[in-house]
C-alpha cells in the first residue's frame, strides 16, 4: 500500500490532476477578481462622472451650477490670459409677480430658458451658472465696453421676449451688475462677483435699468447699506420712522383738497429726517418696505380715525404704496383689514400707485384696483410721465387720480408746445373720469399756468411742503376752519 501510496507514477498522475485543477481553480478567481476590479473601476468612474455632472448641472433647473461657474471660471481666466473678461450678476426681476400671475411652474421655466440663452450664446471661454432664486453668474469675454454692453442688451432681448410669456403679452426683464476683470488686482471669481452684486444692489441703481457697472465709490456705498440694514428693524421698533403729510390744494375751492402721507426716518442722534431716496430703494431691494409701507398706513388711518371721533375736519389721505407691496399676495386684504379695524369711512383714502408697479402686465393691478374700490379705497397713478408705459396705464387701468410728474410742467424748448402738452394731458385724465394733481408745483406762475390749463387740483412747495402730523393736524383745523366760517358767512 505504502509503495502504492509512493509510487512516483501515482504522485505525479494525482499531483497532475490536483495541480490542474487548482490552476483551473486560480484562472477562474482571477478572472472573477480582475472582473470584480473592472466593476469597482467602473462603478468608481460612473459615480465620478455621476458627481461631477451633479456638480456640474443643477438637477431642478437643468442649468449650470454656480459651485461649477466658479471654478470653471478660475481655470477659463488662466487658460485665456490674453482675454479681457467681465464677471456679471444677472437677475430676473418681477419672478414673484409673474408665479402669481401664471402659477409657480413659471419660475422654474423662466429659470431654465434664462439657462438655454446662456448655453447658446456663450462661446467656449465663457460660462455661467445658476447662483438661486433668481440670481445667474455670468462670466463673459470682451474687447472694448459698448461691445460688452451691446451683448448685454442682446441677451435681455432674448430673454425678455421668452415665447411663453410673450403669447400672454408679458415678458421677462433682467438686470446686471457688472464687474470688469483686472487681472492685476488678483481677485478671485467669488469676488468679483460680490462686486457684481454690489453694483446689481446699488440703491442709486434704478429699477428700470438695464445694468450698472462697479466703481470703487459703491465699495463705501455697500458699506452704508449694510448699517442701514442693521439698523431698519429696531427703527421701525422704536417708531423713528415719521409720516409727514403734504397737504394738496384745490384751485378751484382755494382750499385744501386733501394730503400725501410721506414717510421719513428719523435719526435720535443725529436729529434729523432723512428723506425716502436713502433708504426706499434698498428697502425695495431687501424686502422690508412692504413692513414699511404696513407701518405708514397705521398712523395715517389712526389719525384719521382720531379726528372723526372728535369731530375735527379732515381731508382725504393717500398713502405711497412700492411695486413690491403690491406684489404681495395679500396686498388688498391687509390694507381694507386696518381700514375696518379703525373704522374709515369709504372715499377717505386713496393708494398711490407708480407706473412702474404695472410693468408690462395689467392683470395683476387691474384686480387690485378694482378690489380696493369694492373696500372703498381709491387709486391713483404716481408720476404720470416719467416712465414710458404712461399711456397703456391709462387704456387698461380705472384709477381715480392722475398725478402728474414735474415734467409737465418743467420748461421744455418751447412755451407753446409745453403748454399744449400740459392742456391735452389734463383734458385727458379728465375724459376719462379721473381727478388730475399736477406735482412739484413751486411758484405762483405754475399756478396760474395750471388754472389755465383747466387743472384742478395742485401739491407743491408753493402750497405746502411735507410737514409733520401735528403740523398737518393744525393745518387742516385752520384751513377747513375758515372753510366752515367763510360758508357761514355767505
Ligand atoms: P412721490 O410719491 O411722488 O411724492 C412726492 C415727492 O415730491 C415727495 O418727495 C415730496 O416731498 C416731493 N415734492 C412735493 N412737492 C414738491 C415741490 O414743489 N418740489 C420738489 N422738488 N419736490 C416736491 P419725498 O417725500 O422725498 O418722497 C419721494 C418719493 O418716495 C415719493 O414720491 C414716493 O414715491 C416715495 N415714498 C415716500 N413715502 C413713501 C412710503 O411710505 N412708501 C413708499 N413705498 N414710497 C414712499
Ligand atoms: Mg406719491
Ligand atoms: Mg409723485
Amino acid at each position: 500500500m505504502i509503495v502504492e501510496i509512493y509510487n512516483p507514477a501515482v504522485i505525479y498522475r494525482t499531483s497532475y490532476s490536483f495541480m490542474g485543477q487548482m490552476e483551473g481553480a486560480l484562472i477562474f478567481l482571477g478572472l472573477i477578481f480582475i472582473t470584480i476590479l473592472f466593476y469597482l473601476n467602473y462603478q468608481r468612474t460612473h459615480l465620478r462622472d455621476k458627481k461631477e455632472l451633479e456638480e456640474q448641472i443643477d438637477s431642478v433647473s437643468g442649468c449650470l451650477t454656480y459651485r461649477y461657474f466658479l471654478n470653471h471660471s478660475e481655470e477659463l481666466v488662466e487658460k485665456n490670459p490674453t482675454n479681457r473678461y467681465a464677471v456679471a450678476m444677472l437677475r430676473v426681476n418681477y419672478l414673484q409677480y409673474l408665479g402669481q400671475l401664471y402659477g409657480d411652474e413659471i419660475f422654474l421655466k423662466v429659470i431654465r430658458f434664462v439657462g438655454e440663452v446662456f448655453e447658446k450664446l456663450l462661446d467656449p471661454t465663457e460660462t455661467y451658472g445658476y447662483i438661486s432664486d433668481s440670481n445667474f453668474a455670468v462670466l463673459l469675454h470682451y474687447q472694448e465696453e459698448v461691445e460688452l454692453m451691446n451683448r448685454l442688451r442682446m441677451i435681455h432681448a432674448i430673454i425678455y421676449n421668452f415665447p411663453e410669456l410673450k403669447t400672454k403679452n408679458n415678458h421677462v426683464k433682467v438686470t446686471f451688475g457688472i464687474y470688469l476683470v483686472r487681472p492685476e488686482e488678483k481677485y478671485s471669481t467669488l469676488q468679483c462677483l460680490e462686486k457684481a452684486g454690489m453694483a446689481l444692489r446699488s440703491t442709486t441703481f434704478s429699477v428700470d435699468s438695464l445694468f450698472r457697472f462697479y466703481n470703487d465709490e459703491l465699495g463705501a456705498d455697500s458699506n452704508r447699506q449694510a448699517e442701514i440694514e442693521l439698523k431698519m428693524e429696531t427703527s421701525l421698533q422704536n417708531d423713528e420712522f415719521k409720516v409727514f403729510y403734504q397737504p394738496k390744494y384745490n384751485l378751484k375751492k382755494d382750499t385744501i383738497d386733501s394730503a400725501e402721507a410721506l414717510v421719513r426716518w428719523y435719526d435720535p442722534e443725529k436729529h434729523r429726517y432723512y428723506p425716502p431716496a436713502d433708504f426706499i430703494p434698498l428697502f425695495e431691494e431687501n424686502g422690508f418696505i412692504v413692513k414699511l409701507d404696513h407701518y405708514v398706513f397705521e398712523p395715517v388711518c389712526r389719525l384719521a380715525a382720531d379726528r372723526i371721533k372728535n369731530k375735527q375736519p379732515l381731508a382725504p389721505i393717500s398713502i405711497n404704496a412700492s411695486r413690491v407691496t403690491a406684489g404681495e399676495p395679500d396686498f388688498v386684504r391687509y390694507y381694507l383689514s386696518v381700514k375696518r379695524k379703525y373704522d374709515i369711512p369709504n372715499n377717505l383714502l386713496t393708494i398711490e400707485f407708480t407706473e412702474s408697479t404695472a410693468m408690462d402686465n395689467y392683470e395683476s393691478l387691474r384686480k387690485i384696483v378694482a378690489d380696493l374700490k369694492a373696500g372703498g379705497i381709491g387709486s391713483s397713478v404716481d408720476d404720470f410721465g416719467s416712465g414710458f408705459s404712461s399711456y397703456s396705464i391709462l387704456k387698461e387701468l380705472k384709477m381715480d387720480e392722475l398725478k402728474l410728474d414735474r415734467f409737465f410742467i418743467t420748461p421744455g424748448i418751447d412755451a407753446e408746445r409745453d403748454d399744449a402738452l400740459l392742456n391735452s394731458v389734463i383734458k385727458l385724465g379728465q375724459k376719462l373720469g379721473m381727478k388730475v394733481t399736477q406735482e412739484g408745483v413751486e411758484s405762483v406762475e405754475m399756478m396760474d399756468r395750471l388754472r389755465r390749463a383747466g387743472c384742478n387740483t395742485v401739491q407743491g412747495y408753493y402750497y405746502s411742503r411735507p410737514i409733520t402730523q401735528d403740523d398737518f393736524a393744525a393745518f387742516l383745523n385752520k384751513e377747513l376752519a375758515t372753510e366752515k366760517d367763510a360758508e357761514t358767512d355767505k
